[in-house]
């Protein structure tokens, strides 16, 4: 087996909240053959097995006593172009922001209001990664994925994800399929979307007028390293709750007792609320309790200060959900894969 197996390892380095849970067993797939050899030697020594990326979107709450795979598979390649409309495929390991600045390098549009979110492209699908206004669903042109149960590879149309807001059928699945390489449908004419938060704004404080697809990775890139705590220096796994999207009638109940409450019709007639704006008005923006707290910029955001363990974090997360659905009616989601 190409692919070495290690025992007892941290994985510290390898979950963005820089939580110091251990894996009974660790490997690195570099190909479909590793992925191939390393699902056999679990099944031989009959070990679970945790399939992860870049670790950016999982809260570990205790030790993993399973084989930990870890995708970093690598390769990018351009598999049709008529000029207008081409179709780029990348492995599952690769890191998904140097793939966006990739594509915008090769002057190709779609993916640039999705820079500089961690991870991996073979991650990407599992929540449909989304960002000031664009989700991969609205690029996405196929993937390739391993089924676990039988051992066959199987090819993902867009209907077949069946992406929802920060949801798939791959997050749906849990553990079913290996996703191994990924198809998106980019575009040399693109229309660029600037139209979501400060993005507008942004481009016209630095005098652009025309952007590029390139401008806009970088008014975004530089929106999100004023607002989001980088993990390299403090642990976190970005938005810890889905926006809830609740009844109209909710909604205005809550509107008629908090008038600033932010809210978002959407096209069924429900209201999607600002989960961050919920919590910092139940008081929880910048609460610390030992090393696990809530960002003191952004409410959405738990943080690890250093020694918090993912059960600490998980019990903030907890009582967070409790007082917002007790001040609001409203229950909050959790969006990182708990272990
Ligand atoms: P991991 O955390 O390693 O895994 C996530 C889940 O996918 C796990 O259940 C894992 O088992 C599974 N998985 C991983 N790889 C595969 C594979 N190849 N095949 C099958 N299953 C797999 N998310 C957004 O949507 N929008 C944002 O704007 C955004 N901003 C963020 C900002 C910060 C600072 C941080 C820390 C996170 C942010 N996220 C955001 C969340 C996260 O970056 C994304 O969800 C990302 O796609 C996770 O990729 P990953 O490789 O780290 O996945
Ligand atoms: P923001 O711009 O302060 O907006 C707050 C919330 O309002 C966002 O969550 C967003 O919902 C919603 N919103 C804003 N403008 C909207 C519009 N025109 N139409 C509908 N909904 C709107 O949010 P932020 O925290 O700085 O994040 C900016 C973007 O990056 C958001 O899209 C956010 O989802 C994404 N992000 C995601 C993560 C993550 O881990 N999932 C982490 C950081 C940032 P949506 O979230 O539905 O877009």
């Amino acid at each position: 087996m190409s692919a070495k197996v290690e025992s007892q390892v941290s994985l510290k380095p390898y979950n963005s909240f820089g939580i110091d849970a251990e894996a009974l067993h660790f490997a690195q797939a570099r190909s479909d053959d590793d992925v191939r050899q390393l699902l056999a030697y679990a099944a031989s020594e009959d070990l679970p097995v945790l399939v992860i990326g870049g670790g950016s979107n999982l809260l570990l709450t205790r030790d993993v006593t399973a084989l930990v795979l870890r995708m970093n598979s690598s390769g990018i390649r351009v598999l049709s172009d008529d000029g207008e409309r081409v179709v780029v495929e990348a492995e599952a390991g690769e890191p998904w922001h140097p793939f966006v600045q990739w594509t915008l390098e090769h002057g190709l549009a779609g993916l640039e209001n999705l820079s500089l979110i961690p991870g991996t492209v073979g991650a990407a699908p599992m929540q449909n990664i989304g960002a000031y206004g664009v989700e991969i669903k609205d690029v996405f042109a196929g993937l390739t994925a391993l089924d676990r149960q039988t051992g066959d590879l199987h090819e993902f149309s867009l209907e077949e994800c069946e992406f929802a807001y920060r949801d798939s059928h791959f997050k749906r699945n849990p553990g079913r399929w290996i996703i191994l390489r990924v198809r998106f449908a980019l575009s040399r004419v693109g229309a660029l979307h600037l139209d979501y938060g400060p993005v507008r704004q942004r481009l016209a404080d630095q005098g652009i007028t025309q952007p590029t697809a390139r401008d806009v990775s970088e008014a975004i890139c530089s929106i999100r390293a004023e607002k989001l705590p980088d993990p390299a220096t403090l642990g976190n796994a970005g938005s810890f709750f889905k926006n809830p999207v609740v009844s109209a009638e909710l909604a205005q109940c809550i509107r008629d007792q908090h008038p600033g409450v932010v809210a978002y019709p959407q096209a069924d007639g429900r209201v999607k609320l600002a989960a961050g704006w919920l919590i910092e008005q139940a008081g929880w923006k910048g609460y610390r309790d030992g090393d696990a707290g809530v960002h003191r910029m952004q409410a959405l955001v738990l943080v690890n200060y250093g020694q918090a363990t993912g059960e600490q974090v998980h019990e903030l997360a907890q009582k967070i959900q409790g007082d917002v659905l007790e001040r609001f009616g409203v229950e909050l989601e959790m969006e990182p894969n708990l272990y």
